[in-house]
């Protein structure tokens, strides 16, 4: 029996608006070559500056995986050459990195694990190589793109602990406001290293995968690799330390090349840039960065309101969604009827529309308006979903939207009493067999009857004064 080791290094590309180094616009799909500037393009004689957002965002994310943060942190040249990077050195950090030695417990099944983080460090993004037919194009607006890099220790085991990992990760810089965690973009990228050895052993030979461009390829990716270095050592074949690339069509994992030592890159340190040394105030500001963290806020969801951990798996996915379910509770509405509510007719109508539930129409004064009028017994459950309709339609508040449209739940008697005798008019039959024993003839007639009221009729009062009439 073999005993895997799994580790990530993921990049995010920082929510800033500038570049790491210099003033250019850090937009993703603008016109190619449009942001770019001396610096980021590495013409001789231009001096770097630190973008401060982009490092003070590094030092929350550090701070939110419990590392120690660096007093005085340093960047690096990362030295080598390729087509996508003008200046042929990256500038990274090395020896002082904005934190190490953290943790992050993530949810995996149903259990908790902690996952130790080596480091978190400050660098730059290389341009985009396109590769056209024969030709190759080059893209040097992400070149300079504020990136950070945060490598996790050796601590996954298999490929749905590395996707579960991802998952919650991503969660946690969508959480921090740092990073959209968008993967088919680019701007959450992992590479995962991945040895195997006899149990007992310890760490094997690390093989690094690349071009994992979602979670799910990350899983494959670290499956199929742990079966393939299985099947060379039970054949006696050494495994060698190497770069692979994930083939999606094939899926399978491919060599790519010998991987480099850290000794290759000729690190030395940025002769432009001084050390960073954060101050109170900086730190300060840190701190208020940090938000109540996903895992936290799933368990709390759980504790304070009741929740399933499936309902609160769902609410805590985004921030957003957790704030609105707390604040439509706080203003009174259930809980459950809240969670029932965003899983089922809202989620509905959000993907009918392509919305997400921050750009629609719904707020958490007017689900929780809407659920109250139900328990008041203003509207039906029905017509509920009528009002919710015209919410996302309209923008208006669901009592203006139940006056305009006469959207009000009819429980006088009298009135319904109307209903039932015009119904079973036009059902003489159906009410003979219902007075002759065959009782499940009465859901229709209360079919009929909600129908004929246009939905509007309360269902309790319609059973009853229904039954009177038929059986007396
Ligand atoms: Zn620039």
């Amino acid at each position: 029996m073999y005993q895997s080791f799994i580790g990530l290094e993921i990049h995010i590309h920082l929510a800033a608006e500038t570049k790491a180094f210099c003033g250019c616009k850090a937009n993703f799909g603008d016109e190619e070559n449009t942001n770019v500037c001396p610096v980021c393009m590495g013409f001789p004689g231009v001096l770097p500056t630190l973008n401060e957002k982009a490092i003070q965002m590094s030092y929350v994310v550090a701070r939110a995986l419990n590392c120690k943060l660096s007093p005085n942190t340093k960047f690096e040249r990362k030295n080598y050459f390729y087509p996508d990077m003008p200046k042929n050195y990256q500038i990274s950090q090395f020896a002082e990195p904005v934190g190490r030695d953290g943790y992050i417990d993530i949810e995996i099944g149903d259990s908790i694990k902690r996952v130790r983080i080596h480091d978190v460090h400050f660098e730059e993004d290389a341009g985009k190589m396109i590769h056209a037919g024969d030709m190759s194009l080059l893209d040097y607006n992400r070149a300079g793109y504020p990136l950070l890099e945060i490598v996790t220790e050796p601590d996954l085991v298999i490929g749905e602990d590395a996707e579960a990992f991802l998952k919650s990760f991503q969660r946690l810089v969508r959480y921090l406001g740092v990073c959209d965690g968008n993967m088919e973009e680019g701007s959450m990228r992992c590479d995962a290293n991945v040895s195997i050895n006899p149990v007992g052993v310890g760490l094997g030979e690390k093989v690094e995968i690349k071009n994992l461009n979602s979670s799910r390829f990350v899983r494959k990716a670290l499956n199929y690799e742990i079966e393939r270095q299985s099947g060379l050592m039970d054949n006696g074949t050494k495994i060698i330390q190497e770069t692979r690339l994930w083939n999606e069509n094939r899926d399978q994992t491919e060599g790519m090349r010998k991987k480099e030592d850290a000794n290759d890159y000729r690190y030395f340190p940025e002769p432009d840039l001084p050390p960073f040394r954060p101050s109170d105030e900086f730190m300060k500001e840190v701190e208020e960065g940090i938000c109540e963290l996903p895992l936290v806020r799933k368990q709390r969801l759980m504790t304070s309101y009741g929740l399933g951990s499936d309902q609160a798996e769902y609410i805590h996915d985004e921030k957003f969604m957790a704030d609105f379910f707390e604040k439509a509770v706080f203003l009174g509405a259930d809980a459950v009827q809240v969670y029932s509510w965003l899983s089922s007719d809202v989620k509905k109508l959000l993907n009918r529309n392509s919305q997400s539930l921050e750009d629609s129409n719904l707020s958490a004064e007017r689900l929780a308006r809407l659920i109250s009028m139900i328990e008041d017994g203003q509207i039906s459950g029905k017509i509920a979903k009528r009002v919710l309709d015209h919410i996302f339609d309209e923008d208006k508040d669901p009592d203006v939207i139940c006056d305009e449209q006469g959207l009000v739940q009819i429980s006088d008697p009298a009135a319904i009493a109307k209903f039932v005798d015009e119904v079973m008019a036009a059902n003489e039959a159906v009410v003979e067999a219902v007075r002759g024993g065959d009782q499940r003839q009465m859901g229709f007639l209360v079919g009929q009857i909600m129908k004929v009221s246009g939905g509007k009729a309360a269902p309790a009062v319609v059973q009853s004064v229904l039954k009177e009439k038929v059986l007396g």
